[in-house]
């Protein structure tokens, strides 16, 4: 970290002329609230990372609480370091106007983009997503940390297409027993405690409970391409939230299996001591290798199978019918290789030469188009050379 012994911060030149001795920036990944990331290079090494710029140069009073949230999640990121689920923070430089963190590349960028451009996600690769998702939040909880801000745009993907949850920003160290009442997030992941601690004085406040809520959204997201409780009216949404008010009643849902149906009521549970703790979570049925096996009838992939197996069998049907390709090159190589000028060369020598053959002597019309020489007429030949 780019600070001097007297944990002092340096000059605004400095830090960033650091950073710019040390990383080439290149394109912007993304942007956040005070925020923009972009793709850089180690000069020294050519490795690519994502450099986070801060910009606290503005001169309203926001500048020093973006600074010392950003402080904070520095602090929280290399709490929670070293889990492969989660972001690795490789690099800081702080200053008077800017602060740069440098994470490792998620070339994939969010899982936000990755459901826009397929829209939903199978049972089995929702699986494979959620379960990541809760191995990193298992390992968050348990070194007392709170997330706060779990949602598609803050879980990144990397070439593999692994989850690496990111934006420590809203994240607080909370020990067990102890709450929380201050109201952050992004309002169709928050949890109706979080809600009502916004609303009433003698609320009871909220803990780790909340990333749970946001799992379950998330989860509910993902398998059929929007939020459980989304309504134009963001008062009619945060109602539905506080409330509890869902369903799976739209069609997409009738394919979906019982067990991530499960999973979801269990997160999605209005009162945060009866909702499904982290830990219970990753053992849930839906993880369970032995229900990977298990498949339901789904009307819909049949019927979509069936329509593939019979283009097939059409396409290969006329297979036999289709014509051979004709390159320019062949033809004019070998013409009479090639069936359609075969009977184009066939027909204008019989023109020519119709007249020799007589009717119905199959003999004669096959000679007029054999093209190598006649074996009695070569040994004459040889014979004729042989007498000179
Ligand atoms: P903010 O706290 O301002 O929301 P984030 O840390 O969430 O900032 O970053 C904003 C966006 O930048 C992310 O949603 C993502 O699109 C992109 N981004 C952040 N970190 C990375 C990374 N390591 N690799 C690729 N893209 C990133
Ligand atoms: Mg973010």
């Amino acid at each position: 970290m780019a600070r001097d012994e007297n944990d002092d911060i340096l000059p605004d030149h400095d830090a960033a002329k650091e950073f710019y001795a040390k990383y080439e920036p290149k394109e912007v990944l993304g942007r956040g609230v005070s925020s923009t990331v972009r793709r850089c290079i180690e000069k020294e090494t050519g490795r690519e990372y994502a450099a986070k710029i801060i910009d606290l140069s503005s001169e309203d009073n926001n500048t020093e609480s973006i600074r010392e949230s950003t402080l904070s999640e520095v602090h929280i990121l290399r709490m929670v370091a070293g889990h492969p689920h989660i972001i690795e923070l490789h690099d800081v430089f702080e200053s008077h106007t800017f602060i740069f963190l440098v994470f490792e590349l998620c070339r994939n960028g969010e899982l936000f983009d990755y459901l826009t451009n397929v829209v939903t996600l199978s049972e089995k690769k929702t699986r494979y997503i959620m379960k990541q998702i809760f191995d990193a939040l298992q390992y968050v909880h348990s070194e007392n940390v709170v997330h706060r801000d779990l949602k598609p745009e803050n879980i990144l993907l990397d070439d593999n297409l692994n989850v690496k949850l990111t934006d420590f920003g809203f994240a607080k160290i909370l020990k067990p027993g102890d709450k929380l009442f201050e109201v952050c997030g992004t309002p169709g992941y928050l949890a109706p405690e979080l809600l009502k601690a916004a609303m009433y004085e003698d609320a009871y406040g909220y803990d780790q409970a909340v990333d749970l809520w946001a799992c379950g959204v998330i989860m509910y997201t993902l398998l059929v391409g929007c939020p459980p409780f989304w309504n134009r009216k963001q008062m009619i949404m945060l109602r539905n939230i506080m409330e509890g008010k869902y369903s799976f009643d739209s069609p997409e849902w009738d394919c979906i299996t019982e067990a991530p149906k499960d999973l979801i009521r269990k997160l999605l549970v209005v009162e945060p001591s009866k909702r499904l703790t982290v830990d219970e979570a990753v053992n849930h049925e839906f993880f369970h290798a032995v229900h990977c096996g298990v498949k339901q009838f789904d009307a819909r992939k049949c019927f979509r199978m069936a329509i593939m197996c019979v283009r097939c069998v059409v396409r290969i049907q006329r297979l036999k019918n289709t014509p051979e390709t004709l390159s320019v090159s062949n033809a004019g190589m070998d013409p009479y290789r090639m069936k359609a000028f075969r009977k184009v060369i066939d027909n204008c020598a019989f023109r020519v030469y119709g007249h020799w053959v007589k009717k119905g002597d199959c003999q004669n019309r096959a000679a007029l188009f054999e093209n190598v020489p006649k074996t009695e007429l070569k040994s004459l030949y040889i014979s004729n050379l042989n007498r000179l």
